[in-house]
């Protein structure tokens, strides 16, 4: 079936019925039926497409090239080599640290509702035969804001990597701190830091893949913090939001400001890399810094 047969206007049932209709009968007998979630519609261009088609380009518009989020699942499926992912630290729950109201039902609802115990997940998985840690923070999960949960399983990430000899690779996405753990919150900040430089010191690499958004503490602390700092294309990256800056400093900001884009010009950001080339990207950065795939060997890579 093409495209615009969905939107072909539904007949009028009653074709007998002579009598003119009243107005709003009329407009029931126009109503398009569509399918529910048969189409996407890309909220940047308009462009409407087979849901199916759209996730088999990674969830990217065709039309305009618009990266849409994507949960953790999806991002695995299109970064890690099948069945190599193995998750660490999954037990890890979040506590009410500062008893907050309401907090440990919303965390329990996100828990079902996502299938993730916290925003952020976090294993050992390979990239075109690379061996890594990876983390991957899901924005669906209370915008993936960084509470205590969150700060450990990276921690560890890099603790594990810094004891494994493997690079790690983060995908970053986040709307910053979460205030439900208050301090606590906060503390994840120079915790992460530490872990990262102390795999640093031990000479391994770390790649940030900044995807949509990347803002507040995370941004002010392990996701600026990469060896090498990818984004996707047109992500929002900040720390404050837009408007709360041009209040503070009373100017009027460039209309690309606070987008990869922006940062790749001002040297935040390494290179903007478009989801379909990231697999590859990353096989070449791990590639350049000698680090062996599996199945390699000594005199001679295999294939
Ligand atoms: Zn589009």
């Amino acid at each position: 079936m093409a495209i615009e047969d969905l939107f072909k206007v539904v007949k009028d049932r009653s074709k007998a019925d002579s009598k003119p209709r009243p107005e709003k009968q009329k407009k029931q007998a126009a109503r398009i039926e569509i399918p529910q979630g048969l189409l996407f519609k890309c909220p940047r261009c308009g462009a409407v497409a087979y849901r199916d088609d759209f996730e088999r380009n990674r969830s990217v518009c065709a039309a305009c090239n618009y990266h849409a989020r994507i949960s953790y699942r999806e991002r695995l499926d299109i970064t890690a080599d099948k069945d190599t992912f193995r998750e660490l630290d999954a037990g890890l729950c979040s506590l009410n640290p500062i008893n907050f109201p309401g907090y440990e039902q919303k965390i329990a609802e996100l828990r079902e509702k996502c299938g993730m115990n916290e925003a952020c997940v976090t294993g050992v998985c390979k990239i075109h035969r690379y061996e890594t840690v990876i983390g991957i923070m899901d924005s669906n999960f209370m915008m993936a804001s960084m509470g205590s949960v969150v700060g450990e399983k990276i921690t560890r990430a890099f603790e594990y990597a810094t004891a494994h000899k493997l690079p790690v690779v983060l995908f970053t996405a986040s709307g910053g701190a979460r205030m439900q753990e208050g301090i606590i919150s906060l503390m994840q900040m120079a915790k992460t830091s530490g872990a990262i430089a102390r795999h640093s010191e031990a000479g391994q690499l770390y790649v940030t893949v900044m995807t949509d958004p990347t803002t507040g503490g995370v941004t002010a602390s392990f996701a600026s913090l990469g060896d090498i700092i990818i984004a996707e294309p047109k992500v929002l990256i900040g720390f404050a939001g837009r408007r709360v800056i041009q209040d503070t400093i009373k100017q009027q900001l460039p209309d690309d400001f606070q987008t990869a884009e922006f940062m790749l010009k001002n040297g935040f950001v390494d290179m903007i890399v478009e989801r379909k080339s990231l697999r590859s990207t990353l096989s070449k950065i791990f590639r350049t810094h000698n680090y062996t795939r599996d199945g390699d060997y000594m005199g001679g890579a295999a294939q």
